[in-house]
């Protein structure tokens, strides 16, 4: 599986017209990877959860009525089918004295079918017609088959597999979409209480997130991959948005990465007490959140980077490891302590360090303007400086102001007058002592005009300093996000 389901467009998307009515688990994967349409997703779930570091058990609902585990709770509610319609009326308009709580799979086409005509709890089986059946506003035709399934050879309605699943699995919270919050959750906790006889998980319903502002759609391709993410930011940023308060909507803005990851270490500060703090009750809040919610946060990022005698892995393989039971104590332990030291270069100085393809200049950079300590540990180093080649990805995917290649080693060759280096001059002596990046973007016009210059040519001649290009990102706040030293130097020739 390479977890691509983005070319939505590429797959054989006739293979799952033809296949409507089917249980997902019967459809063949359109991606060609897996044993099926349901598996191919479920595998994706798995793997990006393994990505993000977080210990699941995956559950087959299919393996669940193929091996029994569901048989007494179907054998429960067919017993019980007068009280289930009951329930169930109060919610939906189509149940009558003919509703059966079960769905046989037609022996004979193999797509799941309504019209059960005779139920023996003893025996464990049903006898079925299989007919159309309306799916939204689609007709999917049945066959005409008459058989006998048993309770192996089918499965429940949701409004009765989602509480039966809460009884088999043990469920004792359960979150879910705002969506089930209006519509299956109502009757789930109903039928729970009232066919089941069982009280009903704690629920949590959460809102949608948008990405970049839009729904996400797969249809359409308005996704993105856990995998492709944890290129652009760190498995710890991305844990960390979902520790944001689930009730209320949320933005995952790729394009405002750096506002993410901004948010993240100023989190991170708060829980180390790196931040300046007072007594103010939102400050006392983001102390409390961060001292619940950090450790989890780090606990799978410190588990791929320390090893159990808590010894840095310097560039681990993987980026994010599932933590086990026993290391959790431990790994809190270590990011009291040995954590503590480490140190994130800002993102957006990542993402212009990522500018420049030499490690060697990047570091001497991120040293020069203070971001990492002399005598910082090797991990310490490595780890700061492994944020640049994600800033840069993300730089690249945005295709935003920091995905140019900055000439930083060696000047390019500029032709310029007398009037256009008097100028740069005056603008180098400006951006000494200002660093606003919409004030360095009027002084550059500014200067040009005092100059008599025309403001085309003197912003080429700025990209040519820089990127050796006709064309860049805008000058003014670029240049208010470089290190000074670089600027001042580059501006006045010098190097
Ligand atoms: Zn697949
Ligand atoms: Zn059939």
């Amino acid at each position: 599986m390479d977890g691509n389901i983005v070319e939505l467009g590429d797959v054989n998307a006739g293979a799952l017209g033809r296949n409507l009515g089917k249980p997902y688990t019967e459809i063949p994967d359109p991606f060609g990877c897996c044993d099926s349409y349901g598996e191919h997703f479920s595998n994706l779930i798995e793997r990006s959860a393994r990505l993000l570091g977080i210990p699941v058990e995956m559950v087959s609902n299919t393996e669940l009525y193929e091996s029994g585990e569901f048989e007494d709770a179907t054998r429960y509610v067919l017993e019980h089918r007068e009280k289930a319609r009951e329930v169930l009326g109060h919610y939906q308009d189509k149940v009558d004295e003919e509703y059966v709580p079960f769905n046989p799979i037609c022996d004979e086409c193999g797509k799941i079918t309504e019209t059960v005509t005779a139920v023996n709890t003893d025996e464990g089986t049903v006898e079925y017609r299989c007919t159309d059946m309306e799916a939204g506003d689609q007709t999917i035709e049945g066959c005409g088959h008459e058989g006998t399934a048993t309770f192996r050879e089918g499965k429940l309605p949701w409004r009765f597999e989602w509480p039966a699943q809460w009884e088999v699995l043990g469920v004792d919270h359960e979150p879910f979409g705002k969506d089930h919050a209006e519509g299956s959750w109502p009757s789930g906790s109903d039928v729970a209480r009232n066919v089941f006889e069982i009280e009903p998980p704690v629920p949590m319903a959460y809102e949608w997130f948008t990405l970049d502002g839009e729904a996400f759609s797969s249809s359409s391709g308005h996704v993105v991959m856990v995998q492709d993410v944890l290129e652009m930011i760190e498995p710890e940023v991305l844990r960390y948005f979902f520790t944001k308060d689930p009730s209320k909507a949320r933005d995952f803005s790729v394009e405002h990465f750096d506002h993410l990851v901004d948010d993240f270490d100023a989190f991170e500060r708060t829980y180390y007490g790196e931040d300046d703090r007072d007594d103010s009750d939102a400050d006392e809040k983001a102390a409390e959140i961060a001292s619940a919610a950090y450790p989890p946060t780090i606990r799978p990022t410190l588990a791929a980077r320390f090893d159990a005698d808590g010894a840095p892995i310097l560039d681990p393989e993987d980026k994010s490891v599932p933590v086990t039971d026993d290391r959790r104590a431990q790994l809190d332990e270590l990011a009291d302590d040995e954590f503590s030291g480490r140190v994130r270069l800002p993102y957006t100085f990542a993402a212009v360090l990522g500018m420049t393809d030499d490690p060697d200049l990047r570091e001497s950079i991120a040293r020069r303007e203070g971001h990492v300590p002399d005598d910082a540990p090797e991990w310490v180093t490595e780890f700061a400086l492994s944020r640049v080649e994600r800033a840069r990805e993300w730089a690249r995917r945005t295709g935003n102001e920091f995905d140019y290649e900055l000439k930083r080693a060696e000047m390019p060759d500029v032709d310029v007058d007398a009037d256009t280096e008097a100028a740069l001059d005056e603008l180098a002596d400006f951006v000494a002592d200002h660093d606003d990046p919409d004030e360095i973007q009027g002084e550059i016009y500014e200067t040009a005009k005092r100059h008599d210059i025309d403001i085309g040519d003197f912003f080429s001649v700025g990209y040519r300093l820089f990127f050796d290009d006709e064309q860049g990102p805008k000058l003014g706040p670029f240049l208010a996000k470089l290190d000074r030293e670089f600027v001042l130097t580059r501006l006045r020739r010098e190097g």
